[in-house]
């Protein structure tokens, strides 16, 4: 039998966790693009740790029209993506997959949130049960993709919109947490 030394962690699990990244694991300094101004939302490192031990699997999905806009390059936005995980620290990779969606919002895109396309096809290529997967973030644009694919939707309250503000939007389906460390707590 081939020994599974290059898998990633997790990579048999059917659950999995789809992750926004500014505002939900890095703190959102709009159009992000050097490196230097990382810094991890407090709690994350901790949350990430405890739910790859309960055998999710990580994924990350951003929007970044920065790059559409002609902010900054694909290239910056993969630096500030390992910086992130230099600060984090983890297992390595840390993801089972990443996924930049760089178009501006009035551009074409097949990934951009709230589209559920990411999700899906990662639900497909690895198996896993929509049952046991969330969409965590902090804008609308996050939870509607979660719910656009058929898995739970988590709003956190570390980026763009306050709890209130959460509970303004009143989005059907979506269950609002202080944080992503709040949010896994309640994971089992
Ligand atoms: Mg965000």
């Amino acid at each position: 039998m081939e020994p599974k030394k290059h898998q990633p962690k997790n990579a048999d699990s059917r659950r999995a966790l789809f992750l926004d990244r500014d505002g939900t694991l890095i703190l959102d300094k709009h159009y992000l693009s050097d490196p230097a101004g990382v810094e991890i939302i407090p709690g994350v490192r901790d949350a990430l740790q405890r739910a790859s031990a309960l055998g999710y699997q990580l994924f990350m999905l951003t929007n970044q029209s920065g790059i559409g806009r002609g902010l900054y390059t694909l290239d910056d936005a993969l630096l500030v993506n390992a910086r992130m995980e230099t600060l984090l620290a983890l297992h390595s990779p840390l993801f089972a997959g990443i996924c930049i969606a760089p178009e501006a919002p009035d551009q074409p895109s097949l990934y951009r949130k709230p589209s559920p396309r990411y999700i899906q096809e990662m639900i497909a290529q690895h198996h896993l049960d929509p049952a046991q997967c969330a969409m965590v973030g902090d804008r609308a644009s996050d939870t509607q993709a979660g719910l656009n694919a058929g898995v739970r939707a988590i709003a956190v309250c570390t980026g763009e919109l306050t709890a209130e503000a959460w509970q303004t939007l009143a989005l059907p389906g979506a269950e609002i947490h202080a944080d992503l460390a709040a949010f896994v707590a309640t994971l089992s």
